[in-house]
């Protein structure tokens, strides 16, 4: 059974193949929900039993239009990749990692697709992102049961403070990259088995209708399986965990163009959706 999640102005949603929410805590009868975190750390399986009630259910709603929240508001831990493009390592003049760089972006900077990001005075960078939402138990999974694992994927922006990140030597990623609304995700998570490839999907980022970054996940150079594998080949990945799994080339950083009061920042990925969120001071 196929899932499309959404936390619609607080609470958890599904949304049925035509684009109309329906109240998860009324769908399942109060066995899951209202609260969206709640709901994803509940896992895959009850999710999979919750949508298979959607065909006897009336939407609640168009999810065109709707208030939308971050899908998964406050997940144990959200992991980041760096430097996992070869385009982007190129463009920051970085070797290409021999294992992967993991940082955390603390979950109190979480916002939903369509939330203001407020500046910091310094250097603030937009990163698109495929993130993923872990879906099962997952400690030691072998590559090839990894995406087994994942509840399903949504976008991300990994807005990064460039100032406060290379502030310290080494940079301090987490911190840079943790600012107050500086990880807006959404607009949905969207089980893999509803996309024609998950290891292949496009994503781009425009700002103010200029693109900036445009390139497919199929370049990631840790993919999805291998992040899931070596992630839980070090500790346990929770159901409701995210990992923003880096960003392509195009940067502000790269051509000193850095976001400022009024920008808007689209972020697209395939096959899952569209974020856009106006920067203010
Ligand atoms: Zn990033």
């Amino acid at each position: 059974m196929s899932i499309r999640f959404a936390n619609v102005d607080g609470r958890a949603a599904l949304v049925d193949p035509d684009g109309g929410w329906h109240d998860l805590e009324r769908l399942t009868a109060g066995d899951l929900g209202p609260d969206p975190t709640s709901a994803t750390r509940a896992g895959t399986d009850a999710l999979r039993a919750a949508a298979a009630l959607l065909e006897g259910s009336t939407a609640d709603g168009p999810l065109e239009g709707a208030v939308l929240g971050a899908p998964v508001p406050e997940p144990r831990s959200c992991f980041a990749i760096g430097l996992n493009y070869g385009s982007h390592a190129a463009e920051s003049g970085m070797e290409v990692p021999s294992v992967p760089v993991v940082f955390t972006k603390f979950p109190s900077c979480l916002v939903g697709p369509h939330d203001d990001v407020v500046l910091a005075a310094t250097a603030a960078d937009y990163e698109v992102e495929l993130v993923v939402v872990v879906g099962r138990t997952a400690r030691d999974v072998p590559v090839e049961q990894a995406w087994d694992h994942v509840l399903g994927l949504t976008v991300g922006q990994d807005i990064s403070d460039r100032a406060l990140q290379f502030a310290a030597q080494p940079p301090h990623c987490d911190l840079g990259k943790s600012r107050d609304t500086y990880g807006p995700t959404g607009p949905v998570v969207v089980s893999p088995d509803l996309l024609d490839d998950p290891d292949d999907l496009e994503l781009w980022c425009e700002v103010d209708g200029e693109r900036r970054q445009h390139d497919r996940t199929s370049s990631l150079i840790v993919d999805v399986p291998h992040l899931v594998a070596y992630l839980s080949s070090i500790l346990t990945l929770h159901p409701g965990d995210l990992v923003f799994t880096g960003t392509p080339d195009g940067v502000g950083a790269a051509s000193q163009q850095f976001l400022r009061p009024g920008d808007v920042v689209t972020s697209h990925v395939e096959g899952i959706g569209t974020m856009r969120n106006t920067c203010v001071a």
